[in-house]
């Protein structure tokens, strides 16, 4: 059963109460915090006062919704009206939003109770969440290693049960990397499927917020209480949310599904990651899904077009971090150079470095070589996606080419971090709905991630064939080896 179901159960049945569930969750986080540093901010009390509001609810005979009650973590790039959103920057450090995200309010409308705010890498730019200028998140499974990133404080934070659910941002991979290194389900829905207001902009253009969860059917949950139009934002899609529970099945027959063969030719895979993706595909197959091989040429090209795009974007996004609206200012008499001290002293190494790629390839003269070109191989990302989607209901290749890594092994190796997101960017270019599920172990007993890739606006796909998946395996039962 799924954990949101599970406590819904306990609720309307009154074996635990709104606060006891909440209190427990709470208890959690303070036993693990001090090795694991998922939470930058928790927010116990006003947590403990809207599951009072539940109970009382219950006490009088009131029903309740399927998310009433449910204790969750978002990260901290979502904005919270009256809490800290920090972004993990040194920017934003004093930071209170005087309004809420939209997902925030949808999942408050729907009763789900806010525990705190995740660690990231500071504007969600990273692999590890090593980028955070306030914490250095563990991962459950292993604390000397990274949890992924950039949303690795909502995984780790799902993974250890310090939440029932967690929400993440994605922009190249945010959701479904930390969710593979893990050992839990994560989603990036389809561009415009998830209403960005209120999420801080990293690249406007790939990002998308999406569930991190213990099991495919807590992601669907949470999908459906997030997603649909939104008038604040101007790229969110008018079109009817599904009720994506109906599409959990048990049964795959019939259904075609395509291996991306270029992942499994990219350099640096893990043979363990290549053995579980295999057995995976036999897995799948067993449960009736046809299984064939489908080329996507240009899927390599997607790390160095994000490389190009990602930075432009912020480059732009981040030119209102300067001291005068937002956050931090440094004490300074002359505009200009208050301006570049709080941009010095604000920002720190991985986002300076973005900023100057990103101004770099939109400057007059390199525009069209980097910028344009970058967008035109976009297309045709975008194209070898339609391609393979004619012959195809969905797409499978890893989520990760490896398992965690070690804290500190790659800080030092901006390439080697930015190769972690090969086989998750190409989807955000295309906009496409990807999910990634625990597909099994290494020998050293860290988790691994399938992807699942859907046509637009195909959640549901992704949902049918990973929760039958799921039903066949045993791997979302297995828990870290915590106290
Ligand atoms: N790791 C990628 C980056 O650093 C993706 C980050 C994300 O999806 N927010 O940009």
């Amino acid at each position: 059963m799924s954990v949101i179901r599970e406590l819904h159960h306990h609720l309307v049945s009154k074996t635990r109460s709104a606060v006891e569930i909440t209190q427990g969750y709470l208890d959690r986080i303070t036993a693990l915090e001090p090795q694991l540093h998922s939470y930058l901010t928790v927010t116990a009390s006003q947590a403990l006062a809207q599951a009072q509001a539940v109970d009382a609810k219950i006490a009088a005979g009131e029903t309740i919704g399927l998310l009433e009650g449910i204790p969750i973590a978002l990260k901290d790039n979502l904005c919270t009206r009256g809490v800290p959103t920090t972004c993990a920057s040194k920017v934003l450090e004093h930071f209170i939003p005087p309004y809420d995200s939209t997902v925030t309010q949808r999942l408050q409308q729907a009763g789900a109770i806010v525990l705190g705010k995740t660690n990231l890498d500071e504007f969600a730019m990273g692999s590890s969440t090593e980028n955070s200028a306030y914490q250095v998140t563990a991962n459950p499974w292993d604390f000397l290693r990274v949890p992924g990133g950039s949303s690795g404080g909502s995984a780790a934070a799902v993974a250890a049960g310090e939440c029932a659910v967690a929400l993440g941002s994605d922009t190249g991979g945010s959701i479904r990397q930390p969710a593979a290194l893990c050992g839990v389900v994560g989603l990036k829905p389809t561009y415009g499927l998830v209403s960005r207001f209120g999420l801080v902009a990293y690249a406007s253009s790939l990002d998308q917020i999406g569930p991190l969860a213990p099991t495919v059917e807590d992601a669907a949950l949470v999908l459906a209480a997030i997603a649909g139009y939104d008038p604040h934002d101007s790229t969110s899609l008018m079109v009817p949310v599904p009720d994506y529970g109906q599409s959990l099945k048990t049964s795959l027959k019939g259904r075609r599904l395509g291996l991306i063969t270029e992942t499994f030719a990219s350099q640096g895979i893990d043979p363990s990651v290549k053995a579980a993706t295999e057995k995976a595909l036999q897995q799948l197959q067993e449960l009736g899904a046809e299984v064939q091989e489908i080329s996507c040429p240009r899927f390599a090209y997607g790390l160095p077009t994000y490389y190009i795009i990602a930075p432009s974007e912020a480059s732009s996004n981040l030119a209102r971090y300067d001291g005068v609206k937002y956050g931090v200012r440094s004490n300074n008499e002359n505009l200009l150079t208050m301006y570049t001290q709080t941009r010095a002293q604000g920002f720190g190494a991985e986002v300076k470095r973005r900023i100057m790629i990103g101004t770099y390839a939109l400057s007059a003269g390199y525009y069209d070589a980097y910028y344009l070109k970058a967008q035109k191989v976009r297309t045709l990302i975008k194209q070898d996606f339609d391609q393979a989607f004619s012959r195809v209901d969905v797409l499978v290749c890893p989520t990760s080419p490896t398992t965690a890594f070690k804290a500190g092994e790659k800080v030092d190796d901006p390439l080697s971090m930015y190769l972690s997101d090969l086989m998750t960017i190409p989807v955000n270019l295309a906009g496409l709905p990807g999910l990634s599920l625990p597909c099994g172990f290494d020998q050293q007993g860290l988790p691994m991630g399938l992807q699942l890739i859907g046509n637009a606006l195909r959640e549901d796909l992704l949902f049918e064939v990973g929760y039958a998946y799921e039903q066949a395996t045993d791997w979302h039962h297995r828990r870290p080896p915590l106290p």
